[in-house]
Formats: structure tokens, C-alpha cells, sequence
């Protein structure tokens, strides 16, 4: 389901520009607006989900895609030496756009725990 007020949903369904890199029948992946390392990308479910804390059991196709395409991107991004995949729930933890989300952030060296 489309949520009209969601820029997510919106770039998905190509009404507001972004750098997309790979699209799969459930997931968009591009590129971050204001990246926090040197490659920076979010993949989307195409149907508006909150965060993952609102994932059902059908979800599971799309998350295994998620993931499949993280480690496809981070090869051809060339993040040899390492990468991380994050999602945010709630705005504790940094959460500021409300359709679910994965970061891939990766080619700097990354702090841990993460603050
Ligand atoms: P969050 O803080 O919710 O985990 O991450 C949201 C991310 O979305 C941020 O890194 C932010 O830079 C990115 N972002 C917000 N609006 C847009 C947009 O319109 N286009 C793109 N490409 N990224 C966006
Ligand atoms: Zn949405």
C-alpha cells in the first residue's frame, strides 16, 4: 500500500527523483541524500512498512531480498574491507523517515558500538 505523504513510497513509484541502483519486484535500493560514509545506501520495500518493528510473516521474501541485494551492492561498490547494513526503529534510535529501511554504509572505517 502507498502512503502518499511518504517521500520513500514516492521514490519508489519514481515521483520523486533519486539515484536508484538496483530495483527487484519487492525492493529499491539508491543512493542516500546526505550520505554518512563514502558509499551509503538504502533499500526500501516497495509497500509502505513502518520500520521493522511492523514486519509480518509475508515480509519474509522481501527480507531476504533486502539482504541479498546489500551483499550484491557492497561487492559492486567495491567494500572489500568491510561494510554494515543498520535499520533505525523509533526516533530514539534515529529513525526520521517512517517507511522501513536499510542503510548499507561502507569504504570508511566504522566506530563501534555504534553511537
Ligand atoms: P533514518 O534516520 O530514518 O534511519 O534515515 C533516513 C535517511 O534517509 C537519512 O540518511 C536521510 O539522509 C535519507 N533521506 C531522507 N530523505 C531523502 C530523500 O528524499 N532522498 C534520499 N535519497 N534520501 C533521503
Ligand atoms: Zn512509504
Amino acid at each position: 500500500m502507498t502512503d502518499t505523504s511518504c517521500v520513500f513510497c514516492k521514490i519508489a513509484a519514481r515521483e520523486v527523483p533519486a539515484d536508484i541502483l538496483r530495483e527487484t519486484d519487492r525492493v529499491v535500493a539508491f543512493r542516500d541524500l546526505n550520505p554518512k560514509a563514502p558509499t551509503h545506501i538504502l533499500f526500501i520495500p516497495k509497500e509502505h512498512v513502518d520500520s521493522i518493528a511492523d514486519i509480518e510473516d509475508r515480509h519474509g521474501d522481501m527480507l531476504a531480498d533486502v539482504m541479498q541485494s546489500a551483499t550484491h551492492l557492497a561487492k559492486t561498490e567495491g567494500l572489500d574491507d568491510g561494510w554494515r547494513v543498520v535499520t533505525n526503529v523509533g526516533p530514539a534510535a534515529g529513525q526520521t523517515v517512517f517507511h522501513l529501511h536499510f542503510h548499507l554504509l561502507g569504504g570508511r572505517q566504522m566506530g563501534w558500538p555504534p553511537g
